[in-house]
This record gives C-alpha cells, structure tokens and sequence, in this order.
C-alpha cells in the first residue's frame, strides 16, 4: 500500500471509530428510555464498522452481546461476573440468548 493510501486508511479509521463511539454513547444515554433506539444505534455501529472495516471500540465492545447483538445493560438485560482465578477476566452473560463472553483484563 503507497503512503497516501496508508494515510488515507488511517483517516477513515479515525473517522469510523469517533463516529462508532459517538454511537455507543447515544445508544447508552437512551437504552433505559427507550431501548429500540438504542437498538437502532447499535446497529448503525455495527455496519459502520463493518464498512469501513474497522473494530467497536474496546471499551464499548462488550456492551454487545456476541451472540444476539443486542445493547447489553449490566443488571438490566445481562449479568457481569468478574472472575479472578488465573487470569482475571469479566463474564458476561447475554438474558435475551444466554450467550456467555469473556474479556480478559
Ligand atoms: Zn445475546
């Protein structure tokens, strides 16, 4: 890949992830209000990301449930256990397909 299409790539990365961000974060403020709007935003993410081919950002990628894709709330729609045998790690645990995750921490 030549330099300005490296840097080219950079920039849409950059663009992808501030707007997937800026995503979650309306999916977050609006999920206890109305949570098909959040839905929606996630969603929206989601394509985004696999458009432009790049990654959720970390801190927001356990917030959707691999298996189902749905917004997950701790305590709401999803269980978080942290772990700290070995090595510590966070479980989640999907209510609406039962879909477990772990993340290393
Ligand atoms: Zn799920």
């Amino acid at each position: 890949m030549s330099v300005t299409r490296k840097r080219e790539r950079r920039e849409i990365e950059k663009i992808a992830r501030e707007r997937m961000e800026y995503l979650m974060r309306l999916a977050d403020d609006v999920f206890l209000r109305d949570r098909e709007r959040a839905q929606r935003y996630v969603e929206i993410c989601r394509r985004l990301g696999m458009r432009s081919r790049v990654r959720i950002p970390r801190a927001w990628r356990w917030r959707i449930c691999r298996g189902c894709k749905a917004f997950l709330w701790p305590g709401v729609n999803c269980r978080v256990r942290l772990r700290v045998r070995r090595q510590s790690h966070i479980v989640v645990t999907c209510f609406n397909c039962g879909h477990h995750m772990r993340y290393n921490i």
